[in-house]
């Protein structure tokens, strides 16, 4: 199937349900009024001579248009290109030239980022290297104007384009987060993420009555595949609190819409479970929800379940170019591995973990590179076969670059990323567990652990640590105090940081690259 025909079957079963709701501005649509926007749109967009395989982007924090724009290329056979909201132009220009976009719908600006004034001097400076041919700024007369090329077309002209589109055709092109370098386009086809959008909702039992609140961004994968495709698919309600995460706003936002399901990155569940005004939000609406995107505490995890309402609530792995998630935790797994593992694998996918060095699988218990392979396995990165290769081996499996275990059992521990183990005097030593362990300290709110040189050992521990409000300043010695005897000597951090912050991508990832480069700067 391809996108838009499942959107079409859901609209056809659920017409009268409410599709999307903007609870920043009060606007909302049914999936019958959510359909006539998609294809006027798309009518619109072929108005203006938008073909198929022709890449538009979007440029936008979460908003209604968003949502509208990525089911109305899908239905024209457009590909999609999701152009992060925080870049600026350095990025942008590398987004522009390397997709080839035609067409950019954009919001006008976005508290610091002036999209206006950004892509007029990304354009002006590539002069003719670009094929960008028209801008589409949302919320302006741009956006009826463009409506407006669709008029003279037949009544069934998105029909038409779209019986012409294969489940395979690509679809979309996601830029991957950047935590670790530079953002890589992942080309993605229908099955991809249709697929993987359904999946991801089954597994936390979807129904056309959930009502599910997004907070993370649509330009990635989180947002746009396991929200807004995981919610059509199902006949769900898409709630978008507002264009960019706050953690008060998002619980306002639960409250207020009665939402059902609740998505976010570790980070975004610290922010509100720590917010003042948590115990006053009624969250009884909430009954599941999804934790991703880099490694989830278990203490994060279990206030969830125990002050959320989040009885249900599922850990889902995956990355950008897998579609994304390749594993995740069921609702009736038990509470230690609904909160310490990410779960067993995906439907329809297959999982090994091998020795990086030899590609040979390795014993269950035994650290070693994940491997996916199956459908959801992008088709490629855009226009860069190189990379691809680099990526995805001959068999079709996907090198995702973390590491993980599989245990007896059958179910995976997220080790940490290859880049981010720290090998200290040739001991290899994982940041999670000591994070993990530092989060039992009461007045830690949140750490971090990342490896720097250091001359003796090769690499040395430091811990950025987050306190809580009103706790004491906590220094090496009072972390070395309190490891001592729990972690073995070479795990205790060598130095310790307080910050109020830690450097992290739009995504909500902690960018540790950044953080060992200011602390190795600071260390001298
Ligand atoms: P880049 O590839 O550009 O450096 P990125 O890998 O962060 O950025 P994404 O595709 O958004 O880009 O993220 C995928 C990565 O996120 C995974 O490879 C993994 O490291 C991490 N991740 C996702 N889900 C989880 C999870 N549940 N537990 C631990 N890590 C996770
Ligand atoms: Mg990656």
């Amino acid at each position: 199937q391809t996108i838009g025909a499942s959107f079409e079957s859901t609209v056809a079963a659920h017409g009268d349900n409410e599709a999307l709701v903007e609870f920043a501005t009060g606007r909302r649509w049914t999936y019958a009024e959510l359909d006539r926007d998609v294809d006027a749109l798309g009518r619109g967009l072929m108005g203006a001579g938008v073909e198929k395989g022709d890449r538009v982007g979007v440029w936008a924090p979460n908003c209604a248009e968003w949502t509208i724009a990525q089911f109305a290329t899908a239905k024209i056979g457009a590909v999609l290109v999701n152009v992060n909201p925080s870049y600026r132009t350095h990025e942008f220009s590398y987004a522009l030239q390397q997709s080839g976009m035609k067409l950019l719908i954009s919001a006008e600006s976005f508290k610091a980022s002036d999209y206006r004034a950004m892509i007029q001097e990304v354009t002006a400076a590539q002069g003719a290297e670009h094929q960008l041919e028209r801008v589409v700024h949302i919320g302006t007369p741009d956006w009826d104007a463009l409506l407006a090329e669709g008029e003279g077309l037949p009544d069934d002209a998105v029909a038409q384009r779209m019986a012409t589109l294969a489940p395979s055709d690509p679809i979309n092109i996601q830029y991957t987060s950047g935590t670790t370098g530079y953002p890589k386009g992942a080309t993605l086809s229908h099955t991809n993420i249709l697929n993987n959008g359904f999946f991801v909702t089954e597994l936390i039992n979807f129904t056309h009555e959930d009502r599910l609140c997004i907070p993370v961004p649509f330009y990635h994968c989180f947002g746009m595949v396991m929200g807004n495709l995981g919610c059509t698919t199902h006949g769900a309600t898409m709630v978008i609190p507002a264009p960019g995460f706050d953690p008060e706003t998002t619980l306002r936002c639960v409250e207020a819409e009665r939402c059902t399901g609740l998505y976010g990155v570790p980070t975004m569940f610290i922010a509100m479970q720590n917010h003042p005004t948590f115990a006053e939000h009624d969250l009884s609406s909430l009954r599941t929800g999804c934790m991703a995107g880099s490694i989830c505490p278990v203490e994060v995890m279990k206030r969830c379940i125990e002050d959320m309402h989040m009885e249900q609530v599922s850990i889902a792995y995956g990355m950008t170019e897998t579609s994304p998630v390749s594993a995740q935790t069921r609702d009736d797994d038990d509470l230690e591995r609904r909160t310490s593992t990410i779960g067993r694998v995906h439907p329809h996918v297959e999982l090994r973990v091998v020795d990086p060095a030899t590609g040979e699988t390795v014993e269950r218990g035994t650290p070693g590179e994940l491997c996916t392979r199956g459908y959801s396995v992008m088709l490629g990165y855009w226009e860069d076969e190189e990379k691809t290769r680099e990526a995805v081996d001959a068999d079709g499996w996907m090198h995702t670059g973390d590491l993980a275990e599989m245990r007896e059992d059958g179910y995976l521990n997220i080790v940490g990323r290859i880049k981010d183990m720290v090998i200290r005097g040739g001991e290899n030593i994982y940041p999670r567990e000591i994070e993990e362990f530092l989060y039992t300290h009461p007045d830690v709110q949140d750490v971090q652990v990342i490896g720097v040189p250091d001359e003796r050992y090769g690499e040395e521990l430091c811990a950025w640590i987050k306190l809580r409000d009103g706790a004491q300043p906590l220094d090496t010695e009072g972390v070395r105090a309190f490891a001592t005897g729990k972690l073995a000597h070479y795990k205790i951090p060598r130095y310790v940081m307080l910050v109020e912050e830690f450097p992290m991508t739009v995504t909500g990832k902690i960018r540790k690259v950044q953080m060992r480069e200011e602390t190795t700067e600071k260390l001298g």
